[in-house]
């Protein structure tokens, strides 16, 4: 699983960086990027901005996005056999909470 934000919509009101301090980081200009393996990734709209997510922090991630007051948060799962990668939104995100807890 893969994040990045739409720091165009970023609100800076820092929840997602509250829920998972290791995956979401918020800089000087108070807007939110996601971090990898401890590097900031703040290349906004370029896919150099899409950090991979570890196991342990799943489901931190799908609550942020689902709380994000700006809706910036987008999630994608790795490309499914015809090569396209799925963008979930919030409906999907829900889903994938229940599956996590069943
Ligand atoms: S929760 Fe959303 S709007 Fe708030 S800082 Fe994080 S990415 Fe920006």
């Amino acid at each position: 699983m893969r994040v990045w934000i739409d720091q165009d919509l970023c609100t800076g009101d820092g929840l997602c960086v509250d829920h998972c301090p290791d995956v979401f980081v918020q800089l000087e200009d108070g807007i939110a990027y996601v971090a990898e393996s401890g590097q900031t990734l703040n290349d906004p709209g370029g896919s150099g901005s899409l950090a991979w997510v570890t196991d342990r922090h799943v489901g931190d991630v799908i609550h942020a996005a689902e709380l994000c007051p700006g809706e910036c948060i987008f999630i994608e799962i790795e490309a499914d056999a015809s090569g396209a990668d799925d963008v979930l939104d919030a409906v999907d995100l829900v889903d994938l909470v229940d599956d996590a807890a069943a």
